[in-house]
């Protein structure tokens, strides 16, 4: 090599040296310099520094050759296979991802890219490279990966069918539960034309949906029969510059059972329809009955009063007898009439309400059964009623049938002591009227209510059986209920509700 040769190499290296002081300041990374010939590696201090975070004081001459133990032990074979690849390839640039132990014993993930410098019969002679720390963007990565993996885990395993895709309606996501709801498989749609796929449906309900859903920018939420599948579904859209997510729920069963209860419905209604019909058909017939059984009725009464009257002395005593049971007869029977009649007529009620003061109704029945109060040497107590507004004859005759049963089930031997209550609620009042009498077993509690049930004969207690029967009639009319509590020996209190709204003012 000439003098002149020597120097332009000289100042050619002096400037390539300078370049490279210049990059390694400049730049975040650690730049470094391998001579394979004598095996020294020149790396800068402030790069250093920074990926293994070490202090000043640490970085003594040797530190900086502390690089294959920071290695971590998984990647040493890594680094093994790109060395030898160097020297055995005529490759001229390298690069490697591995992990290095920080000062502090956590692992930094750098980047090491390099030039390979070679000889005229390509053997390695310098490598000359710069590290980069790329932990954070690994662990980003890292994070990103798990969420889609978290995502993908998520959508494969809600219970709900899902897909996905861009603006130009290209599947990008197809999951297990659409392929078997819409049954098409993955590989058949995804990357596909959603419309080439479901030419069917290109102006289905859902294909409307997706459109405005888009067209608004907003979620929307429908349901459609899919009729190849023959199944019903609540679908929920949700647009976005991505372009659409659909997410699909089998909703046949509850489908089916709301159009069955539907049904179930509308079957009721007429049934309710027609039984009031008959109910009405019923009233009417009882109502003809007994108003045409009592001209017969009153015939036979008569005549056998004419009878008495006429042939009284001819007739022996046994005749007269028969005579007076067939009178007693016909008279229960006419009781029982009107009863049925009354019956009927429950909630045939024409015209105004009247503004009925329950303190004067009570009032007025106590003079009605003077008599009896009298014979049964009874108290009625009653609390301060309120003012009810209704028509004023079921009103008196529900009062009116329960005093009337308190002072005739008496108890024979003591005073009878007839209390009414009245407790306010919300919408309604509460009655109570209760006695000291003979009590009902709790076995005959509901069977009382119902048409002729008596619990005693005659002889024991004069009645027809009706008048809970009526009772409990009129105070459902008016949309109350009534009810039962008794003890046998002790008393018993009759409960009846009353609604205030329409029918009540304070
Ligand atoms: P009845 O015309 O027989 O009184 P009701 O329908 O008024 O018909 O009553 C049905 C039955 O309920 C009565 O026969 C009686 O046995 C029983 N009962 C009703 N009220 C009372 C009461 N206050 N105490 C005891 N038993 C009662």
């Amino acid at each position: 090599m000439t003098l002149q040769k020597k120097k332009q190499a000289e100042l050619k290296l002096k400037e390539s040296n300078e370049r490279y002081n210049l990059i390694s300041q400049a730049t975040n990374d650690m730049v470094w310099d391998w001579d394979l010939l004598t095996g020294k590696i020149y790396r800068n201090k402030a790069g250093w520094k920074k990926i293994f975070r070490t202090g000043e004081d640490e970085i003594k001459n040797g530190s900086l050759d502390d690089w294959d133990s920071r290695v971590h032990p998984d990647d040493k074979d890594k680094i093994k296979i790109v060395k030898e690849n160097i020297l055995r390839s005529t490759q001229d640039f390298f690069e490697i991802e591995c992990r290095v132990r920080r000062n502090d014993g956590t692992y930094a993930f750098i980047l090491d890219r390099g030039n390979i410098v070679r000889d005229a019969d390509g053997k390695a002679l310098r490598l000359i490279g710069a590290t980069q720390d790329i932990t954070e963007r690994k662990k980003a990565e890292e994070a990103l990966i798990l969420t889609l993996i978290e995502k993908n885990t998520i959508l494969e395993s809600i219970g709900d069918a899902f897909f996905a895709t861009d603006t130009n309606w290209v599947v990008t996501y197809w999951n297990n539960h659409a392929e078997k709801m819409l049954g098409v498989a993955k590989k058949e749609i995804i990357g596909q034309y959603l419309w080439d796929v479901f030419k069917d449906s290109v102006d289905s309900v859902s294909y409307k949906k997706y459109q405005e859903a888009i067209a608004t920018n907003t979620s929307i939420q429908f349901e459609d029969f899919y009729a190849p599948m023959e199944r019903w579904y609540e679908i929920s859209a949700y647009p976005s510059d991505r372009g659409l997510s659909v997410y699909f729920k089998d909703i046949t069963e509850r489908k089916y059972s709301d159009i069955q209860l539907k049904e179930l419905n509308s079957s009721l209604q007429l049934q309710a329809k027609e039984l009031v019909l008959s109910n009405t058909e019923l009233e009417q017939f009882a109502y003809v009955a007994s108003h045409d059984l009592q001209e017969p009725l009153r015939m036979v009464t008569s005549f056998l009063t004419q009878l008495q009257k006429k042939y009284g002395t001819i007739i022996d005593d046994r005749g007269k007898q028969y005579i007076e049971f067939a009178v007693d007869g016909a008279k229960r029977m006419r009781q029982v009439i009107l009863d049925l009649l009354e019956y009927s007529r429950v909630g045939r009620t024409e015209g105004q309400h009247d503004i009925i003061d329950l303190n004067e109704l009570v009032d007025e029945i106590k003079i009605l059964f003077r008599k009896q109060i009298q014979e049964k040497n009874a108290v009625i107590v009653s609390d301060i009623l309120p003012s009810v507004q209704g028509f004023i004859s079921p009103v008196r005759q529900v009062f009116q049938n329960l005093i009337s049963n308190a002072l005739t089930y008496a108890k024979k031997d003591i005073e009878a002591q007839i209390n009414i209550n009245c407790s306010t609620f919300d919408d309604y009042w509460q009655f109570a009227v209760s006695d000291n009498g003979i009590g009902i077993d709790p076995e005959y509690f509901d069977k009382i209510f119902i048409i002729f049930q008596r619990l005693h004969n005659k002889d024991e207690f004069s009645g027809t059986g009706l008048g809970l029967a009526v009772t409990k009639k009129i105070v459902e009319n008016l949309g109350g209920k009534i009810w039962v509590e008794s003890e046998e020996e002790k008393g018993s209190t009759f409960y009846f509700t009353m609604k205030k709204q329409l029918e009540g003012i304070k």
